[in-house]
Formats: structure tokens, C-alpha cells, sequence
């Protein structure tokens, strides 16, 4: 680090909120949060009255009759896309731009709210036409096009239920997502672009789709306009919007009819179907968008995560529409074609707005500061990160060379499972904290506890749960309530929600995430679960027992180091460290492809059988090893070590 930001480091640790923004800011005391704790409930609903145009206004809140299964808003009707478009044509902002698209190659696509309604009542038609009604599961397997917002709110207009698969994910990984949900229908392009290459997404689908048997139609999008095999379930998207009925009326969904799932990894090799329903999760979606980002009508807002992940879900389309925001996507890689690509586009859009993830500040901090001092970035006014723990240095480097030490920096945290942002600054009220994420959202009610589930006092560390309901929550693990159950409600009772992370406060009280406390390793703000890599491991012929962990990564938080045992009569050669990387990249996905693969002759087990993960984290990261005299065999420790030194220092 250098020596002036190291003193800059020291000297921010605190930054106030502005006063040029705290005098127009949308939350700027702490009445909501007031109005939250007297009643949370009787604020909700008043928030969802007021936010939400429903075909038939709640008059329940919450319904905690059958804990942990909470439903929220329960009489209420609505449609999600008739609140994220209709609504705002109908209020005459349908020349308002929505989307602004940009794809990798350079090609632009300005998309109005009146243009995206009509694209999506098309595309909604054009689903009706295949077959899709309310409750079909669909899934979409797409890169960032524009398409594939459309796909989302197509599903949501008709009630289908929609399952956004990572275009990164291999064929096996889709083939258990699209057969878990049993999806009827599979939207995909013939392929994606990333960093100038083309992702053969059609190819992949095939694979996949060739072991599902639930799946009538594949709808394949025009892209990169390679030649792809032909199957008779396929169609062409555009071929079937030209045909379909140019009006499609949205459905009525009652507020807990189901909106989306969406998969995330666990701790079993077994990937979580997270479900969400219509009402609550639109609200969480509208409330945390306004108060997190303070959004205003002028604003040019661009969150960079895909809607592969749940931030593309809330924060690129429901949240921004819903709020009439006009927003960037961005189709590539910050990297492709040059590491100025974000610049470049923040100074032509004149973003106000700019959300991303620590990982891609990492990497950009590496590209260097000139690539952001080429351009100007004038325009933007509120910055914010999600997906993992920032770093101070980090945080610092964001808030000199992008924000120019003007912008505040919202560290937003949450998961797929929240729907919504939990803990964050609030711009116009918070004094923000280098790697803090400050304190809760109104409403939410955050609680640090110890292995017994005490509460651990101001200033100490532990687990991290929520001890309040709240409307953007999950419902359940699709098809498995008792892994719901199990999972979240647990570990420290039936009304606790445990997140799985790790925190602590300060001394002022304020937030600081820990990481997962689970088996589950964040990669550049992606979740991989151990196990998940450790039984693609084993699925291996040559492989008798792995363990996966994570390890510190200088760039993507944490990358995957794999230790590995061969089965007799196979060999420890470059050629299958090379091929066992391969093989977990061919399962799950080249984002899960091991850094570090080191073969070992044993694992370090306790006398009772455990793995000691730890050992493994320090050879990974190259540390002294810790205390190794509980091992069955502290020998196998050192002959790890030596591979892994060789791996280190090739
Ligand atoms: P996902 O459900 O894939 O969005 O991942 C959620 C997980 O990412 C959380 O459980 C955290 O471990 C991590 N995470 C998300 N946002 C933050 C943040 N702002 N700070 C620290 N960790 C975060």
C-alpha cells in the first residue's frame, strides 16, 4: 500500500455525508427506522399500500401463523411488470429511456419504458403461444442481452415462474437446475459474448436439455450469429416475437404466488432452488433501491451485475423499473476490450449512479488509475459495492479515483436468500467506514450471536442473524421445506434467521462482515460450496477423496484451492492436475475451476476423522502452519506442503 494511502487511510476512516447531499437526500434522519422499530409490520404495509399499485390492496402484513414460513401482504393482488412498466406509460413516462444496452462488440440499444412494455407483452404472447402459463417454471440461460430483462418480465406478466441460470454454469450444472425445477421451457441465445469470444450457449443447452426430459421448447435468441444445430423443439425468439400478439394483459398474482427462484450454492453438493414471492419481494426491491442508491428521476444508474446472480434480479430490473429509473447495461467484462470500458461508458452516459463488486474495483485497481483519469466521470454523484466483503485499501482507491472523495460509497450487504439489500449506509445519513456495512435498512433488525445464540455485546464478533421478518425474505428451498427449515431456522432457533456470515460491530456499534462462516467459498462475489467442487472431484475416475477450501485471493476475495487423493495405480502428473481442474470446470462452470490443486498422499483428519480445514488454508495461503499435534498423522501436513511449494514457486 502506498504511504498516501496509507495516511489517507488513517485520516478517512470516517467520511460524513456531504451537505451538499444530505440536503436533498430521500433519507436523511432516522424517522423510518423509528416508524420500523415501533411497529414493523404497520410500517410495511403502509409502505407496500403506498408504493405498490395493486389490483386489490392488502390489508394483512405479515402473517407469522406458520413460522418460518412468513407470508406477507397475503390478500393483495398485483402484476410486477405493471408496476415496473405499465404503470409509468400509463403516468405518460413512457419516453423515459429504461435501459440503455451496450454490447460487448460496441452495438447500443436505447430502450424506452413504452418500448420495453410492448417488447415484453410480445415476448409474454409469444411464451403463451409455447405452451407457458402461471406456475411453468422457465429457464433463461442467457448472456447480458437485452433479452434477457425481457425474458424475466415476460415470465413475471404471465405468471410463469422464471429460473435465471449464469450463462457461466457447464451443461451438468444447468441440466440439475432446469431438472430441479422441472422448466418447461428454456430460453437461451446461440451464443454470448465474453472478452471477444463467443460462450456456445445453444451447444450447451442441448447437453443439458438432452437429460430434461420436462422441457418442451427452447427459444434461442440471435446473437452471435454462428451456425448452431437445429433440434425440432427449437425457435427462433425472434421469429416467434414476430408472430405473437402484440398485447398481452398482465396476470393477476396474488402477492404470494411465486416470482422467481433462483439457485445458489450450500453446504451440500446440491444447489438451493431460492424462492420468491410477488409482493414482498417487490417492495424490498422498490424500498432499499430508493433509500440505498437515492434515486431521483435524472439519475443515469448503472449496476454492473449480471441477472445470472440475484443483483441483477433486484437491483438491473425489478428495483430500477419499478422506481422509473433510466439505467446502463453493459453486456461485457470490465476488462474487454480495454480496462477503461467502465470509464469510457460512465463519461458518453454521463452515469450518476455506479454499483459493482469489490472484485472488479480489485482488478480495475490493478489496471491502473490512469485508465479512470482518462475519462471524465464528472457526472457521477453515488457509488456502491455488493457481493463480498471491500478491503479498506480497496474502498479508499474507489472513493479517490472514481468518486473523486466526493461520492459516498454505499457497501451494500445481502443475499440471494434476502431478496433485498439488509445492512448498508444510508447515503445521506450515514458516516461512513472504509469495509463497513454500517448498520441495518429500516425495518430489519440484524442481531450478532454467539455459538449459544446470545446476543454478543457492542464491540464483539459472531454470527450473523436477522431477527426480524421482512417482506423481500425467502419463502422456501423449492421442493425442500425441511431443507429450508434446517438450513436458516436451525441453527438458533425457529424464528432466527441464521445468514451463514460471520460479523462484528465496532465500538460506535457499526457493522464489519466477516465472510461465511459455512462451506461456502465466495469467488469474485460468486458462492461455490465445498462440497459442490469436492464431488466433482470424486466423480473423477482417478480421484479417492478431496477437499476443497477457500483461499485468500488478492483480486476475487478468495480463489478455490482443491487438495486431492489419487486412487491406486494413478500417477500425480501436471498433465491431471491439469485435467482435474478441467473436469470441475466441465461440471460446474470455468468460475469454479481450482487455482490451486495440490495432490496429497492423506488428508490432515483429526483422531475423530474431521478434516482440518484450517491446515489446509495455511499451506494454501503459504503460511507457517498452525498447531498440527491434534492430527491422526502430522507427517501428511508436510508432504502437502511440499507440493503446494512447488506449485507455488514454479
Ligand atoms: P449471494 O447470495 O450469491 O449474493 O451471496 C451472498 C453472500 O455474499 C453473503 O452471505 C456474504 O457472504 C457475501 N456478501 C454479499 N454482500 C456483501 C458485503 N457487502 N460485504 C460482505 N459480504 C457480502
Amino acid at each position: 500500500m502506498s504511504d498516501a494511502i496509507e495516511a489517507h487511510l488513517e485520516e478517512s476512516r470516517r467520511v460524513p455525508p456531504s451537505a451538499s447531499f444530505v440536503a436533498r437526500a430521500r433519507v436523511a434522519d432516522r424517522s423510518l427506522h423509528a416508524e420500523a422499530d415501533a411497529d414493523f409490520a404497520a410500517f410495511w404495509l403502509r409502505q407496500a399500500r403506498e408504493q405498490i399499485t395493486w389490483y386489490r390492496e392488502p390489508t394483512e402484513s405479515l402473517d407469522d401463523s406458520n413460522a418460518p414460513f412468513y407470508r406477507w401482504f397475503a390478500d393483495g393482488s398485483l402484476n410486477l411488470t405493471y408496476n415496473c412498466l405499465d404503470r409509468h406509460v400509463e403516468a405518460g413516462g413512457g419516453d423515459k429511456v429504461a435501459f440503455t444496452w451496450v454490447g460487448e462488440p460496441g452495438d447500443e440499444r436505447v430502450i424506452t419504458y413504452a418500448e420495453l412494455l410492448a417488447d415484453v407483452e410480445r415476448a409474454a404472447s409469444a411464451l403463451q403461444a409455447l405452451g407457458v402459463g402461471k406456475g411453468d417454471r422457465v429457464a433463461i440461460y442467457l448472456g447480458m442481452v437485452m433479452e434477457l430483462p425481457i425474458a424475466m418480465l415476460a415470465c413475471a406478466r404471465i405468471g410463469a415462474i422464471h429460473s435465471v441460470v449464469f450463462g457461466g454454469f457447464a451443461a451438468t450444472a444447468l441440466a440439475d437446475r432446469i431438472q430441479d425445477a422441472t422448466c418447461k421451457l428454456v430460453i437461451t441465445a446461440d451464443g454470448a459474448w465474453r472478452r471477444g469470444q463467443i460462450i456456445p450457449l445453444k451447444d450447451i443447452v442441448d447437453e443439458a436439455v438432452a437429460s430434461c426430459p420436462s422441457v418442451e421448447h427452447v427459444l434461442v435468441v440471435r446473437r452471435t450469429e454462428q451456425e448452431v444445430a437445429w433440434l425440432a423443439h427449437d425457435t427462433w425468439w425472434h421469429e416467434a416475437m414476430a408472430a405473437a400478439d402484440p398485447r398481452c394483459a398482465p396476470e393477476h398474482m396474488d402477492a404470494e404466488d411465486v416470482l422467481f427462484m433462483l439457485y445458489t450454492s450450500g453446504t451440500t453438493a446440491k444447489p438451493k432452488g431460492i424462492v420468491h414471492t410477488s409482493g414482498g419481494y417487490l417492495l424490498g426491491a422498490i424500498m432499499s433501491h430508493q433509500w440505498v442508491f437515492d434515486i431521483r428521476p435524472d439519475d443515469v444508474y448503472w449496476c454492473t451485475a449480471d441477472c445470472g446472480w440475484v443483483t441483477g434480479h433486484t437491483y438491473v430490473v425489478y428495483g430500477p423499473l419499478a422506481n422509473h429509473a433510466t439505467s446502463v447495461i453493459y453486456e461485457g467484462t470490465p476488462e474487454h476490450p480495454s480496462w477503461d470500458r467502465h470509464w469510457q461508458l460512465v463519461e458518453r452516459h454521463k452515469v450518476t449512479i455506479y454499483y459493482t463488486a469489490p472484485t472488479a474495483i480489485r482488478a480495475l485497481i490493478k489496471a491502473g488509475e490512469d485508465a479512470v483519469e482518462r475519462h471524465d466521470g464528472s457526472s457521477l454523484r453515488l457509488l456502491g459495492t455488493v457481493g463480498e466483503p471491500i478491503n479498506p485499501e480497496a474502498w479508499v482507491w474507489y472513493h479517490e479515483h472514481v468518486g473523486r472523495g466526493q461520492c459516498p460509497i454505499v457497501d451494500t450487504w445481502w443475499q440471494t436468500e434476502t431478496g433485498s439489500i439488509v445492512l448498508s449506509p444510508l447515503p445521506g445519513l450515514s458516516t461512513t467506514k472504509p469495509g463497513s456495512a454500517i448498520g441495518p435498512l429500516p425495518g430489519m433488525k440484524p442481531v450478532i450471536v454467539d455459538e449459544q445464540g446470545a446476543e454478543v455485546p457492542v464491540g464483539g464478533g459472531g454470527y450473523l442473524t436477522l431477527q426480524r421478518p421482512w417482506p423481500s425474505m425467502l419463502r422456501t428451498i423449492w421442493g425442500d421445506d425441511q431443507r429450508f427449515i434446517d438450513t436458516y431456522w436451525s441453527r438458533f432457533g425457529p424464528t432466527v434467521y441464521f445468514t451463514g456470515d460471520g460479523a462484528r460491530t465496532d465500538a460506535d456499534g457499526d457493522l464489519w462482515l466477516l465472510g461465511r462462516v459455512d462451506d461456502v467459498i465466495n469467488v469474485a462475489g460468486h458462492r461455490i460450496s465445498t462440497t459442490e467442487i469436492e464431488s466433482a472431484l470424486v466423480g473423477h475416475p482417478a480421484v479417492a477423496e478431496a477437499a476443497a477450501i477457500g483461499a485468500e485471493d488478492e483480486i476475487k476475495g478468495e480463489h478455490i484451492a482443491a487438495f486431492v487423493i489419487l486412487r491406486d495405480g494413478h500417477e500425480a502428473t501436471e498433465e491431471l492436475r491439469q485435467a482435474l481442474a478441467t473436469h470441475v470446470a466441465g461440471l460446474i462452470g470455468k468460475f469454479a475451476r481450482p487455482k490451486l490443486l495440490l495432490f496429497a498422499p492423506d488428508l490432515p483428519k483429526t483422531r475423530s476423522g474431521k478434516i482440518m480445514r484450517r491446515l489446509l488454508k495455511d499451506i494454501a495461503e503459504g503460511r507457517e502452519l498452525g498447531d498440527a499435534t491434534t492430527l491422526r498423522d502430522p507427517a501428511i501436513v508436510q508432504a502437502i506442503k511440499a507440493d503446494a511449494d512447488r506449485q507455488m514457486h514454479r
